[in-house]
This record gives structure tokens, sequence and C-alpha cells, in this order.
């Protein structure tokens, strides 16, 4: 018997907000790295059916958490890939190429740090509710559902539980996970460096689909799945430079939120699609057509945490617009281009 390596290729589709792409390549032995390969470009909004191959470069691998140790095959990975067309070049839809190839070494360097806090609601494929919803009609109104216990406040739990170890056992720093404000609704916190941090924040995005497809559930990422009086779903993005952590005070502070307050448009642009529907000034959120920033202020669109207030304004920053399906190189992106001016 041969041995073998499973190389799961994971990739952004040309959806306008992309979904996650995957499939399983099988290499005899143990080879070093993923090899370059290819996927039909048709069927995934990236190419037309007269010239449909895309290619697949891999960026980054990742061990494979759904990995059955009793396999004898422990080296399968999951592989993140960029999407080129045929002749190598970046395809346009490939945000993390363009991320890359438009930022400074600054970023690379690893001197910025992320911090995203992925809400989400976990939902049922047949009825379409959040789970812990009724077939008919609402739960009981918000409340006891944030950092909930109990079967009556929380449903869920167990691929909660299963996603943040699997995703350390990829390699990936989940570093704290809670019920949200919605029953159904849930959050964690993913941590990275420069790139890295939007590369693991994808890959997370992936095991999380792939664990509650084992227990028959659909995650969705919109950022309002119930109109009303629900909280809708955010992406929180906490980031800061070596600058921003070691010398920065309340004047770098300021430049920075008036900067944001500047291109707070560009901004928006952005940070997902139906976010409008989440910021609307109510459910912790400031209207998507203001910027504000403040100490310790959940209402503002940019908040300075109290641990930043306490360390005489040396820390990171929290930027509370981006919606739960932003893409985070995009976000990224964002930030980068608008902070230069502040020499961060
Ligand atoms: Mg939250």
């Amino acid at each position: 018997m041969y041995g073998k390596t499973n190389y799961e290729y994971v990739w952004l589709d040309g959806s306008a907000e992309p979904s996650i792409r995957s499939k399983v390549r099988v290499e005899r032995g143990a080879p070093d790295n993923a090899p370059l390969w290819g996927f039909d470009g048709s069927s995934t909004n990236q190419a037309e059916g007269i010239d449909s191959d895309c290619l697949l470069s891999p960026v980054k691998e990742y061990t494979n958490p759904f990995n059955n140790p009793n396999s004898g095959y422990p080296d399968n990975k999951l592989v993140l890939c960029e999407v080129l067309n045929p002749d190598g070049t970046a395809h346009n839809t490939n945000a993390r190429n363009i991320l890359n190839s438009n930022s400074s070494q600054h970023l690379k360097n690893q001197d910025w740090w992320f911090g995203f806090e992925q809400e989400y609601v976990l939902v049922d494929p047949i009825t379409e509710r959040p789970l812990g919803f009724p077939e008919e009609g609402y739960p009981k109104p918000q409340g006891d559902f944030y950092c909930g216990v109990g079967v009556e406040n929380v449903a869920g739990r167990e691929i909660v539980d299963m996603h943040l170890e699997y995703c350390w056992d990829a390699g990936i720093e989940i570093t704290g996970t809670n019920a949200e404000v919605m029953i159904g609704q849930w959050e964690y916190q993913c941590f990275g460096h420069g790139l890295d941090a939007a590369d693991d924040l994808w890959m997370s995005r992936y095991i999380l689909y792939k664990i509650a497809e084992k227990y028959n559930t659909a995650v969705t990422l919109h950022p309002k799945p119930v109109l009303g009086d629900w909280n809708g779903s955010g992406m929180h993005t906490n980031f800061s430079t070596g600058k921003m952590r070691d010398n920065g005070g309340k004047k770098l502070i300021k430049d920075i939120c008036n900067a944001l307050d500047k291109n707070h448009k560009e901004h928006i642009k952005v940070y997902g699609s139906n976010n409008d529907l989440r910021l609307t000034g109510l459910h912790e959120t400031q209207h998507i057509d203001e910027f504000t920033w403040g100490d310790s202020d959940r209402g503002a669109s940019v908040r300075v945490p109290v641990h930043t207030i306490n360390n005489n304004y040396n820390g990171y920053l929290e930027d509370r617009r981006p919606g739960s399906n932003a893409d985070p190189y995009k976000i990224v992106g964002a930030l980068v281009k608008t902070l230069q001016s502040c020499r961060v």
C-alpha cells in the first residue's frame, strides 16, 4: 500500500460577497508542498464556459483538524489558495493579491495586529430560522441569551466548542468565544499578525462551515438575519501597529480617528453588503451615515477600549463598523490605506 497526503484546497469564488469553495487532491506519498492546481472557473463566477480554466495557487498550509488520528495519514492539510488566471496573473477576484501588492512592507512585517470578532448565526436549513427559534413566532425577547447558559438560552454550543478546538489544531489563534445577544447567534475572536490575520479568519470560517455540516446546520454571516428588534451580526475589528502599542498617546489616537472619519465612506463600501440593515444607530451601533469615535463608547463607529485609555492611549482601537460578512482582506486594506497619512 502507498502512503498518501490529502490536500484540501480552499479558495474564494467570484460572487459579489465571496463564498468559500474547496476540493480535495490526493497525492501519493508525502510531498513537501501542495502543487499548483486548477478548477472550472465557469462554475464559480470566475470565468466563461468557453475559457473556463482558473488556477489555484497555494499560499498557506494548515494542519487539517478533521484528520482522523487513526487513519495512518497524519499529514493531511488544508491549503489556502489564491485564484490565478491561466497565464499565472492574479484573477480580478483575488482580493488577497490586491492587498499584498498594494500594501507596504509595514503590513508584511507583521507590525500590524488584528483581532476580528466574528459574529454569526446558526440556522436550521429546513425552517431557515436561527437555532433556538420556535417553528412559528419568536423566542422570548433578548436579554438572557448574551453569554447565556442552559438549553432555554443557547443553541448550538457543541458546534462552537468544536470549532474552537479545531481552529487551534489547525494553528489558528482563536482567543475566545461567547453566545451573542440573539439566540442561535455566536461570536469567536480570531487574532493574528499582518496578512496572516485575514488568512486565518477565512480558514476559521471554512472550519466553522464544515463542522456545522456535521450537525446538519447552516451558518449565516448575513449582518441582519432577523429583522426587527434583534441584534445583527458584525465583525468588530481591533487593530494596532507597533507605534500605536508602544509610542501612541492621545494625539496619535485622535489623528487616526480623524483619518477614519475623513475616509468613512470608502470603508463602508468594503465593510460588507446589507450592513445598512445592521448599522441603524440602535443595538450598540452607530448609524451607517455617521462617523463618531469615543472612549469606551459602544454606540460609536470606533471605540477607544479601556485598556488603551488606561495605558496612556497606547494600545489598539476597535472599528465597530464591519459587518459579519465583510472580507477581511478588504477591511485590512482599507485600514492600512487610511492610516498611511498618520505615519503609524
Ligand atoms: Mg459581539
